[in-house]
């Protein structure tokens, strides 16, 4: 069964209603007070039994959210049409506001060597309702929870799937985010392996909304690179480095930089070699922070650097001139982390 998204049933509900009465519905979804079609009171009673009848409030149907015991992450299941499940993350930051973690397809076809996602294959693509309710829902548990803190400060595209393989519905997630909620494009990073065309895409692209982009590059080696990263572009790091260079040529600026993510992997990249190789690779491009991820067991070959070897590395590269920071794990106890993210059944299959 395929989805059938939002506004194409409430348009087909309501075939001779202008317009700003869609566009009204679609900002009342975020209205923190609207919590079903009934809460919509500037709607006719018998629109809102129409929409009630047929068009389901919420995309997602949760299935268990799990809560660390710091209570500082909370992971969320939920099932999407077609009996698919997904995970929505929700992380303290450390403005005290939370940072939520979506994800943009079920399963991913990139197939990293290390990622528990990229076990699963691409099971479907997520659409833009179904990135956008990952936000609502969490808006509505922390309306639940008020003794948590009430606000989500920050967006990351860094859950199940690769976003810019579901590039339109990405994009399309973004705008209505950016629309409907506080949030500004600072406050958002889309995490990308570095789909090449998509990037390409996205430079000239005139509805793409430039919020921080992290690319996933783990190693300034090719080889290295191709071996942990499969789905690597032949050339990738060149074609990468003229990419960013433009990126940044044209967007960059003292608020907007680009991240690289490498996931620290003991005896694989943490090399003082490879510290060398990408502090060259940085410092050809210019405006990069790079983000050290401690990487978390998923059940494969690769073992986490040691406490030794990441100081070491960061050190290496701070040395060198390159901004970085270490990313901080959280939800290890509940398999929040980044690439835990997959169904156990189906990890164990
Ligand atoms: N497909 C996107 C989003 C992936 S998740 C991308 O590749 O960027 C966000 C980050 O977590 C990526 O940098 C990803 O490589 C990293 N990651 C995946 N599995 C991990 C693991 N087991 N431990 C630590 N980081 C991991």
């Amino acid at each position: 069964m395929t989805y059938v998204p939002r506004q194409d049933r409430i348009r087909e509900l309501f075939p001779n209603e202008p317009a700003f009465r869609l566009r009204q519905i679609e900002e009342a979804l975020f209205h923190p007070s609207v919590r079903g079609w009934n809460d919509i009171t500037s709607l006719s009673l018998s629109m809102r039994e129409a929409l009630t009848a047929s068009v389901p409030f919420q995309s997602l149907a949760v299935v268990k959210i799990f809560e660390s015991k710091k209570q500082d992450t909370f992971k969320a299941i939920v099932n999407v049409e077609g009996d698919k499940e997904v995970e929505t993350v929700l992380m303290k930051n450390p403005r005290g506001a939370w940072t939520i973690c979506v994800s943009s397809q079920v399963g991913c076809a990139m197939a990293c060597g290390f990622c528990a996602t990229g076990k699963m294959g691409l099971i479907r693509q997520l659409h833009s309702d179904e990135i956008v309710d990952q936000y609502r829902l969490w808006q509505h548990f922390l309306l639940d929870h008020p003794k948590l803190p009430p606000r989500i400060s920050n967006v990351v595209f860094m859950g199940m799937g690769e976003p810019l393989a579901n590039y339109e519905n990405v994009k399309a997630t973004l705008n209505t985010i950016l629309a409907q909620s506080d949030l500004g494009k600072t406050r958002i990073t889309v995490s990308t392996v570095g789909v090449l065309p998509r990037l390409e895409q996205l430079l000239n692209d005139p509805d793409w909304p430039h919020v921080r982009m992290a690319v996933s590059l783990h190693s300034a080696d090719p080889k290295t690179r191709k071996e942990i990263v499969p789905t690597s572009y032949d050339a990738f790091l060149p074609k990468l480095e003229d990419w960013a260079k433009r990126y940044l040529a044209r967007f960059g600026n003292r608020r907007h930089h680009l991240t690289f993510e490498y996931v620290m992997l003991s005896g694989v990249n943490d090399t003082p070699h490879h510290a060398k190789l990408l502090a060259e690779f940085v410092k050809r491009i210019g405006n990069v922070r790079v983000n050290l991820i401690p990487y978390n067991f998923t059940g494969c070959e690769f073992t986490c650097s040691t406490k030794k070897n990441l100081d070491m590395f960061e050190e290496a590269l701070e040395k060198s001139g390159v901004t970085v920071t270490r990313r901080r794990t959280m939800g290890e106890d509940i398999e929040a982390a980044c690439g835990q993210l997959v169904r156990k059944e189906e990890a164990n299959t």
